[in-house]
Parts: C-alpha cells; structure tokens; sequence
C-alpha cells in the first residue's frame, strides 16, 4: 500500500512518520509514502497556491492548477479519462448515520479498482471516515490524500480528479494533514504483518460484523471476544489495585469463560453509554440482546423509537 499526500505543509508529517506503528509499517517497507509539497507545482515568483474565492466572501481557496499539476506529476489523470464518471460517490448514497453504505462508500474501490489508484480530498463536507471505509480501502495500491486549506480546494478538482470526499468527523479543522494522517494511520494498522498479532484489528473497537463471526467451540459467538461492531472493553494493567480501585477481580481469576462474558457485557454498556446508534448494526447475540434491554436499551423499531428507556 503507497501512500501519496498533497499538502502545501509537508513537513507536518516528519514527527508522524516517526513514531509507533506507522514508522515500524513504513520500515519494514509493509507501506511506502511520498509527500508531494503543494508550492512546487506553481510557476510563479510567489509560489502562490490559493486565490480569492468567487462570488466574494471569507478566505482563500487553494487555486486548481497547482493540484491537477501535483495530481497529474503523480500519473495521475482525470476521472474521465481513467472512465469513471464525476462524481463517483453521489451525497444521497450517504447512510442516515453518515457512514457509508458498504457499497455507495466503497463504490470507487469496487469499480474494478481493487488494484488501483484512488484520489480522496480530505473534507469536512465528505462521508464519514470510519472503520469500515478503512478496511474497504485497503485493496487498492495506492491511496493519494489531498489536504485542503483554507476555505477549501476549488471544487472542480473534486469533480475532475477525486474518487472520493471523506471527513474525518463532524468539526472543522484548519487543515486537511490531520485528518490524511488519520487515514493513513487507521489505514496502515490493517494492513496485514503491520500489527504484532493479525487478529488485534478484529477484537478493538468497530472490529468485524460480518459473516466471518460465528460460534465458537463452547457456543460463545465469536463476537463475543471480537468486537463484532461495538466499542472495545476496558483495559487494566499491574498493578493490581491502583488510586484505591482495584482491577476487575473475573480478569486475575484465569477464568477464560467467565473472562469473555465480562468484556462482552463491558463492550454492550460502554457501546450503549456512549454510542447507542453502533448497537443497530452491531453482531448480537440473543443473550447480548437481553443484557441491553435490562440495561434500558430499546431496540430501533420498538414502539417509542427511543435507544434508552428513562
Ligand atoms: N470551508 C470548509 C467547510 O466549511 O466545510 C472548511 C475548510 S477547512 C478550514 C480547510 C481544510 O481542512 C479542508 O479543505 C479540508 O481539507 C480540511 N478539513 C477540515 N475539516 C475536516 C474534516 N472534518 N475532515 C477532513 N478534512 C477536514
């Protein structure tokens, strides 16, 4: 997996490369980067990349040709002329829950580009980069994060070049660079050989909710030790007892069983606390069904609608 960013601030991301997982990615050659600096691709004296935007109004619009330069540097030619249409993810394929329909949010990777190149501008108006975007972009080849600035890219490279529009989550930043290290980030950490243990991605939070999730030898669906879908459960460490609490006593008993139980039921109270809307399309069991309902959770459908009763 190679990534390409397009950023006017390429050295924001020297202390990133640097540190933990994706270093380790990036020397064991697990993925490649290359980071394109914005102001290389203008011609004048100024090396000027934005523009007053028209119409009038806040701020400054970074110009398009410097970016369809850095693209096109980059072999990377327009939508229309690799044969996909503009644009290729439409809004109204966005899920209510803003996370992608698992189609409409991978259109572009499935499109026969399952060994490919896709361009995606970092956005605060794109769908919703979650998990499962992060898992559904890990075939292509290379990914190209373009950061905007300012008010934003002039949206005809959008329309032109970019496969896709993702937002990192529902706030605006400055700047595109944190969220493409974002991406590259949760991204990387999927790759296979990158984590120590390959399952780990499986068992964190937003881990599998799939069909690979099936019973295990003692009748425990398999999600209860995966995430399947929900929040991670809470993790301890020596020592034993720490600020006056002490660790969960199940977790010091060697008890295996008793274990996955505990965390499961700590998975279906944290995910319900504090991200109800998960449960929907979470892996449940019905003995995970009935933990919710006596917790107060009120499945969508149900008469009053409500995720929590009281
Ligand atoms: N005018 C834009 C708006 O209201 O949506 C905000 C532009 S923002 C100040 C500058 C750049 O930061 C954007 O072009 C984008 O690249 C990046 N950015 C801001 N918020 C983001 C988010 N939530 N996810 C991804 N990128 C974001």
């Amino acid at each position: 997996m190679r990534f390409e960013i397009i950023t006017i601030f390429p050295e924001f991301f020297t202390g990133f490369f640097e540190h933990g997982v994706v270093r380790r990615a990036l020397k064991d050659g697990l993925v490649s980067v290359g980071v394109q600096d914005l102001r290389e691709f203008t011609h004048d004296r100024h090396r000027t990349v934005d523009d007053r935007p028209f119409g009038g109004g806040e701020g400054m619009v970074l110009k398009p040709e410097p970016l369809a330069e850095a693209l096109e540097s980059l072999g990377i030619a327009a939508k229309a002329e690799r044969g996909l249409s503009p644009p290729t993810l439409a809004p109204e394929k966005t899920r209510q829950d803003g996370a992608p329909h698992s189609v409409a949010g991978t259109q572009a990777v499935e499109e026969g580009a399952v060994a490919g190149t896709r361009v995606i501008l970092l956005s605060a108006q794109g769908l919703r980069f979650t998990q499962a975007t992060a898992r559904a972009l890990l075939p292509l080849e290379r990914v190209v994060l373009l950061c905007g600035r300012y008010e934003g890219v002039d949206e005809r490279i959008n329309s032109l070049y970019c496969d896709m529009e993702l937002s990192i989550g529902d706030y605006v930043l400055s700047g595109g660079e944190l969220a493409a290290a974002v991406v590259m980030d949760a991204m990387t950490r999927l790759v296979p050989g990158v984590l120590g243990n390959e399952a780990s991605s499986e068992f964190e939070s937003f881990g599998i909710t799939d069909s690979e999730i099936s019973a295990d030898e003692i009748g425990v669906p398999r999600s209860q030790h995966g995430s399947g879908g929900l929040l991670d459960y809470p993790h301890y460490t020596r020592p034993a007892e720490f600020g006056g609490l002490a660790a969960p006593e199940v977790l010091l008993s060697g008890d295996h069983q008793q274990i996955r139980r505990w965390r499961r039921e700590q998975q279906l109270r944290k995910t319900l606390e504090n991200r109800p809307d998960l449960l929907d399309r979470a892996q449940l069991s019905d003995e995970d069904r009935r933990m919710l309902v006596s917790l107060g959770w009120q499945p969508v459908g149900w008469p009053s609608r409500g995720r929590r009763q009281g």
